[in-house]
């Protein structure tokens, strides 16, 4: 298992997390099987918005003796209400409903309080200014949340609450289609097939602002509805009539800034197995640029997707990693983390040879060796 650190704090968390939608509807014998198989492939996070009591006490019940090896990011404003779970904003509510998580969890505190699906601007000033952000804020003081988070399907949103100093983690919807679409407060416009139907280009700039923006203030990016639940890796469901294996899915989040982190949704053993073969994985496995690049009405034509399919180098320059270090700096200014983790890097842009191996293995069509240029502007090496 691959660990990264989680923004600002000292934690490391797997690449590959647990959803809890798995856990939903199983018997503690299920789940206790499936919580003890992800522990011993290294999986340390998991995501809990569900306020599903029977879900909520098996994983605490599977969990109950080794709490302290799991980072847990637990919903704040989910209740529980006629059987189904449902967002809340009343505050008794999100009083009730995060101590029923504590209590069916079996622990005193939470890693991440995460303040649940906030995709519209009144949403946002009225959580961000009002009484349920001094609650977080108030349990933060507690310590019985570590950081505060939240989860959002609009970058405009979650670039808002990046900006307000006040989040350390950020879950957002991230996968290959939705990437191409404008910000909306309106979450059923991500699965709605007349919004791919005129041709698209590119990644939406709000939402690649929105990961470099993480990237570059350590903000950490957990990831939800990396499969586009499920529609991805069905050709005839995926918006772009194209399938998409799940590592191709995986890989694709992970290599955008800022990210830390996927939550598969897996209903069973055998799908935590195909998330954690993420890890296990060569290369071509996980290679999503062909899939990309033979996507029938939309194109990422002219924009490096960090695919690594140009590698590799004949001088061992990590050009995807360039790339990205060069996309993170705007208007000519290099943030200090940028040219610290560039400095990093075993051979940097001033090593190219202008050789062009790596040009026709672009199928994005970048002009890598101008890249190459511009980073050693940027860089001076
Ligand atoms: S230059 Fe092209 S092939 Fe290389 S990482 Fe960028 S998009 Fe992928
Ligand atoms: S052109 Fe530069 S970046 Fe591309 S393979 Fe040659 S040395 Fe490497």
């Amino acid at each position: 298992m691959e660990y990264r650190q989680l923004g600002k704090t000292s934690l490391q968390v797997s690449v590959v997390a647990l959803g809890c939608e798995g856990f939903m509807n199983k018997s503690d014998e299920d789940v206790q099987a499936m919580v003890d198989y992800a522990h011993q492939e290294g999986i340390n996070f998991v995501d809990f918005f569900s306020s599903n009591p029977q879900g909520r006490s098996a994983f605490g019940k599977a969990i109950q003796n080794h709490r302290e090896d799991w980072i847990i990011q637990g919903h704040l404003c989910t209740t529980w209400k006629n059987g189904q779970y449902e967002r809340t904003r009343k505050m008794d509510e999100v009083k009730a409903g995060f101590e029923d998580l504590l209590k069916r969890l079996g622990t005193d505190y939470i890693d991440i309080g995460m303040i649940h699906y906030i995709d519209a601007k009144k949403d946002f000033d009225e959580v961000f200014h009002g009484e349920i952000m001094e609650y977080a804020k108030a349990l933060k003081a507690q310590g019985i949340i570590k950081s505060i988070g939240i989860s959002s399907h609009n970058p405009l949103i979650a670039m808002l609450a990046a900006q307000s100093g006040l989040v350390d983690v950020i879950m957002f919807s991230i996968n290959p289609c939705y990437d191409m679409l404008p910000p909306s407060e309106n979450v059923d416009d991500l699965w709605d097939d007349k919004n791919y139907e005129k041709p698209l280009f590119q990644i939406a700039p709000e939402r690649q602002h929105l990961y470099e923006y993480c990237e570059s203030h350590h903000i950490a990016l957990t990831v939800m509805k990396a499969f586009g639940g499920g529609d991805l890796l069905d050709e005839n469901l995926s918006p772009f009539g194209v399938k998409m294996t799940p590592l191709q899915c995986i890989h694709y989040c992970l290599t955008r800034p800022g990210v830390v982190s996927v939550m598969a949704g897996s209903h069973s053993i055998e799908e935590m197995k195909e998330a954690i073969d993420y890890c296990k994985a060569d290369f071509q496995a996980k290679d999503f640029a062909e899939v990309l690049s033979h996507v029938p009405k939309h194109s990422f034509i002219g924009h490096c997707v960090y695919c690594g399919h140009c590698a590799p180098c004949s001088k061992q320059i990590p050009i995807a990693d360039i790339h990205k270090f060069t996309d993170l700096c705007h208007q000519g200014e290099v943030p200090e983390t940028v040219r610290e983790h560039y400095a990093m890097l075993s051979h940097h842009a001033s090593e190219c040879i202008e050789c062009q191996l790596c040009m026709p293995r672009c199928p994005f069509e970048v002009n890598i060796i101008e890249k190459m240029k511009m980073a050693q502007k940027l860089f001076g090496y």
